[in-house]
């Protein structure tokens, strides 16, 4: 900072990031074919909805939240793909990982996308939001294979829409003296709370930019938008937005669950199943930093008739062979043997910090199943979700609660 006079509260300490196409860039690490591909991923049934598209397709018009048979009509050549959403989770609690130890202020807006406050943070991480910034950029792409963008400003607002103009894979800062300059000039659509009405509403006003907007009297825009939302937007077209970035809370279980896509009468397979998503939650619990003491089982039968079961375990655990035993001694204890099943769920309460991840080293004897999963998550964190699975799931060739295969029970 040479010249101080410019910015006298210092750099601005609200930072954006926003993963880059993220549930598309997911499906592009595990299945490296498909890079350089225009992917789409959406539910496949004919209500499908585009949840995410790779950057390459949106010229051709394909958005999220459009229907995937009118993206598949626009843009033929594109890759479609089913959703994830337990391997979204785990790669945002691991993203939310890396935000967290830059600071403890980080306010998730979805699985991709937070706000990050370096006030407290900044001092001790060098001072150059600029450079912290790259840092989050560099080590989510080196621990989790994709791309995020990053925006820097003093205020939320200004803060994501920098981000949003560094997109894909950019970092944009804006200096507080800079804030006009870079605002003006955007679309009113821009703001936020600006949607389709309120612009219609400016249209006829006359105003187009956010410059349009800022210099008209606030008094104006009250009339024709209201009090609240006139004074809102004239106070954004100035660059101030007083609300502040606000932490959420630490998240209080951890769990999975699945709907089988027919009922299931067959302990075997309801074991298996359990198998799966104790496997997956403790994974999420490790990713997480996080251990639980009190293992919930969910169990939806067919009339849609809801019971739950816990046990509380004398240590905290993030292994998921405690937590499938755990499961299963539950599930025995229900005694459920002729009733048919439409969902089972696992959970983990009562989270306390985990122990931390602990590097394996080479020819070092692997010391109980703690550390047998650590060294599978970070197979898997390089190789995708089904790189490594307990031999009886290597056998089921999917999602299909009905599928059997050798060595189910133990
Ligand atoms: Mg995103």
């Amino acid at each position: 900072m040479s010249d101080m006079s410019a910015s006298p509260a210092g750099p601005p300490t609200v930072m954006h990031v926003d993963m880059d196409a993220f549930y598309a860039s997911v499906e592009i690490r595990r299945r490296p074919e498909l890079r350089g591909k225009p992917v789409v991923v959406g539910a496949l049934g004919p209500r499908g909805v585009v949840l995410s598209a790779t950057h390459d397709v949106r010229p051709y018009g394909v958005r999220a939240g459009q229907p995937v048979g009118r993206a598949r009509r626009l843009c033929p050549q594109a890759v479609f793909l089913p959703p994830d959403h337990d391997e979204y989770a785990t790669v945002s609690a691991n993203v939310m990982e890396v935000f967290r130890a830059v600071t403890p202020v980080v306010e998730p807006l979805s699985l991709d996308e937070a706000f990050l406050d370096l006030s407290g943070s900044l001092r001790r991480l060098g001072g150059d939001p600029a450079h912290i910034g790259e840092q989050i950029r560099a080590r989510v792409a080196d621990e989790q294979g994709i791309t995020c963008s990053v925006g820097v400003a003093s205020t939320k607002f200004v803060a994501k829409l920098a981000g949003a103009t560094a997109k894909p894979d950019g970092l944009r800062v804006v200096p507080d003296d800079e804030v006009l300059e870079f605002l003006h000039p955007l679309p009113v659509d821009r703001l936020w709370g600006v949607g389709e009405r309120t612009e219609a509403a400016l249209t006829r006003l006359g105003l187009h930019t956010v410059g349009d907007i800022a210099h008209t009297p606030a008094a104006t825009l009250c009339r024709a938008l209201g009090q609240a939302a006139g004074r809102h937007l004239h106070a954004l077209a100035w660059g101030r937005d007083e609300r502040p970035v606000v932490p959420s809370e630490p998240e209080r279980s951890i769990g999975t669950e699945e709907t089988f896509p027919a009922d299931v009468d067959d302990p075997a397979v309801v074991r298996r199943t359990l198998l799966r998503l104790a496997g997956r939650t403790g994974a999420r619990l490790r990713a997480a930093g996080l251990a639980g003491r009190t293992v919930t089982l969910k169990v939806r039968f067919s009339d849609f008739t809801t019971l739950t079961r816990s046990k509380t375990l004398r240590d905290a655990t993030d292994v998921g062979r405690d937590i499938y035993a755990t499961a299963c001694a539950l599930h025995a204890g229900l005694g459920l043997e002729r009733a048919r099943l439409r969902l089972v769920g696992v959970r983990v309460e009562h989270l306390v910090p985990g122990d931390r991840p602990r590097q394996m080293v080479l020819g070092e004897r692997a010391r109980g199943w703690s550390e047998v999963e650590r060294a599978a998550d970070a197979v898997r964190d390089r190789f995708g979700g089904r790189a490594l699975a307990p031999a009886s799931l290597l056998a089921d060739p999917g999602r299909d609660g009905r599928s059997r295969g050798p060595g189910t029970r133990r």
